[in-house]
């Protein structure tokens, strides 16, 4: 079955512009330099999923036109993929308790950071509601998809990419081991993290990203997570090898 995938925010933690910033890139009046925080969009049959839900969520579901939610999936708890968790009422109001699915560590920091979410006593009406659903890394289903984890470490922080298909979605990773790579063969289009050209100990570099695709082999690769500092789109994207791309918010991909 068809998999569409819609890249609702490819920036950094800060996003693109940066408040107040003067960078050239956040003064940038192209478009594609406009980055709100990570998040993709999937789709398939009357299903729709979220990975992750940052600070800019409201504003993402409103661009991206979205009137179901069927869940959100988390690859780790930093605010940049959380922050934006009470927004999900609409959907509580409409369809009822929203599906979480995460790490058991990752529901843990949900848990306090979201305690008014996730208490049972003394509930405040309208609060949204929850389903945690843990997951770990093994195979699970969401509708008739199954989805397979993928671990990887963000300094030293457990984070989950994700497989559907041959799809694959790698988000705030900076090492990946040899046996979860094994994961990643044969894909139509891998997204993964690229932050910059300069080292960063959370994150794969933009040549530490090539490395990973040129091992890889996808048939295109989409770079997300991205800093101001890795410069304009449209300079970046004439310097990257064939079949590799800048991810670009509002961004779509149909696979097949
Ligand atoms: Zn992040
Ligand atoms: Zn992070």
């Amino acid at each position: 079955m068809s998999l569409k995938i819609t890249f609702l925010g490819t920036g950094t933690s800060q996003g693109i512009p940066i408040i107040g910033s003067t960078h050239p890139v956040c003064l940038s009046s192209n478009i594609k330099d406009k980055r709100l925080r990570v998040s993709v969009l999937l789709e398939w049959g009357n299903n729709t999923f979220v990975i992750d839900c940052g600070p800019d969520f409201r504003q993402q579901m409103l661009r991206a036109n979205v009137i179901q939610l069927d869940g959100v999936i988390f690859t780790h708890e930093h605010a940049d993929h959380t922050a934006g968790l009470d927004d999900i009422r609409p959907f509580c109001f409409r369809q009822g308790a929203m599906p979480f699915y995460a790490h058991k560590r990752v529901l843990g920091e949900l848990r306090t950071r979201f305690n008014y979410i996730f208490t049972t006593e003394n509930k405040y009406p309208g609060s949204p509601v929850v389903e945690a659903l843990e997951i770990e890394n093994k195979p699970f289903v969401l509708a008739d998809k199954t989805i397979i984890p993928v671990d990887g470490l963000h300094n030293g922080l457990q984070v989950f990419g994700f497989r559907i298909d041959n799809f694959a979605y790698l988000t705030d990773m900076k090492t990946i081991k040899q046996e979860e790579l094994e994961k990643l063969k044969d894909l139509d289009v891998l997204v993964i993290n690229a932050l910059r050209e300069t080292f960063s100990p959370s994150h794969f570099t933009l040549d530490e990203a090539l490395e990973v695709i040129s091992f890889l082999k996808p048939k295109k690769a989409y770079l997300t997570h991205i800093s101001h500092q890795l410069g304009f789109h449209d300079d970046v994207q004439q310097k990257l090898p064939k079949n590799v791309y800048l991810a670009y918010d509002m961004l779509q991909i149909n696979l097949k």
